[in-house]
């Protein structure tokens, strides 16, 4: 339920608001607007939830239920958009076009610092790189582990990109966080709730991507999972889901972006290199993709990317990810908005 403030109500009417829910055992969402005071009631009690509880309080304007599942992510209970900061990197809707990009997997301390200073040069506003990947065969390459993390940090000391890395183990995230500026967590793990509940409690900026067979609502219903544990950094991505289609890897859902941009607070950005898989649409998809609202982008990006060790069949060249951004750029102009 969503306990709306008039907007001539007082802190003491606030507070008794408050008071009376926390007495009736639920917890409070506050939301502190321009206009006016939201009050998100969440969490289970046995005292029964009736709107004229709360509607007959001094300094209420209206109790409404929020019929959707997802309340934390939700505008209802938090319209504003939330901005999400890492090392010198913000996504959000007042922000510019953030841009990650990096290779899919850490290979090597050379390749990485390569691909780190090549991707800085372009306009990339932080860098990727798998040290943890979540392969579908277990005779693929795994990814370095720590090393890799370090080969990271290392290429962050040099060229100043923030990082985002994967992880996949709940037990690892304190470790992982000790390195990365931000916490990947992939399309597989989507509904990992254990890896949830662990990356909710770390506090550190979560960049939540959509499983492949996940809806909307359910990619929605596993951000609340973080949100729950009181992180509120979360950055949402869209990276393509399952369909009939076979001529590209996966579905690019376009969709999903101007949706979630309406129902969530969250910033959402776009993984057009897992959507599509092949390099030659990596480029069309970005442009749709910041073109129709995201925040963003997560792009694969390798020197090599014949030799690559994951994912070289959709990684661009830093050459023609720098034609790529120039395009970026141009969108972003035209929406009102820099990159
Ligand atoms: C990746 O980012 O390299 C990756 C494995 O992505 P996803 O989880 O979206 O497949
Ligand atoms: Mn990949």
């Amino acid at each position: 339920m969503l306990v709306v403030m008039r907007a001539d109500a007082t802190r003491e009417q606030i507070e008794a608001v408050i008071g009376r829910i926390k007495s009736d055992g639920y917890d409070v969402h506050l939301s502190t607007g321009v206009e006016r005071t939201l009050i998100g009631i969440i969490g289970e009690s046995p005292t029964p939830l009736r709107e004229d509880n709360y509607s007959t309080m001094d300094g209420v304007d209206q109790a409404v239920r929020v019929t959707s599942p997802f309340k934390l992510a939700g505008r209802n209970f938090h319209p504003e958009d939330s901005t999400v900061h890492l090392k010198g990197v913000s996504f959000g809707s007042r922000q510019k076009i953030a841009v990650i990009a990096g290779p899919c997997s850490v290979e090597s301390r050379e390749q990485i610092i390569e691909t780190a200073h090549a991707v800085r040069e372009a306009g990339a506003t932080a860098l990727r790189g798998g040290a943890f990947k979540p392969r579908s065969s277990p005779y693929s390459f795994q990814g370095h582990g720590e090393l890799g993390l370090e080969w990271l940090a290392e290429a962050r000391e040099q060229t100043g990109l923030a990082i985002v890395t994967e992880v996949m183990d709940p037990a690892l995230v304190p470790m992982v966080a000790q390195y990365a500026d931000m916490l990947q967590i992939g399309a597989r793990n989507m509904q990992n709730y254990t890896l949830l509940n662990a990356v909710g409690v770390s506090h550190h900026p979560i960049l939540l991507k959509r499983g492949m067979m996940s809806t909307i609502e359910e990619l929605l219903m596993s951000a609340e999972y973080i949100l729950a544990q009181g992180n509120w950094n979360i950055v949402l991505c869209e990276r393509g889901i399952r369909t009939f289609e076979k001529y590209t890897r996966n579905t690019f859902d376009l969709n999903a972006i101007p949706v979630l941009k309406d129902i969530s607070h969250l910033p959402v950005i776009a993984d057009p290199s897992h959507a599509v898989g092949k390099w030659e649409y990596v480029e069309a998809v970005a442009r749709s993709a910041i073109a129709a609202g995201a925040d963003g982008l997560i792009v694969e990006v390798h020197p090599r990317p014949d030799e690559a060790l994951s994912d070289g069949r959709q990684s661009l060249t830093p050459k023609r990810f720098k034609s790529m951004m120039e395009q970026i750029r141009q969108i972003a102009q035209v929406i009102g908005r820099g990159a």
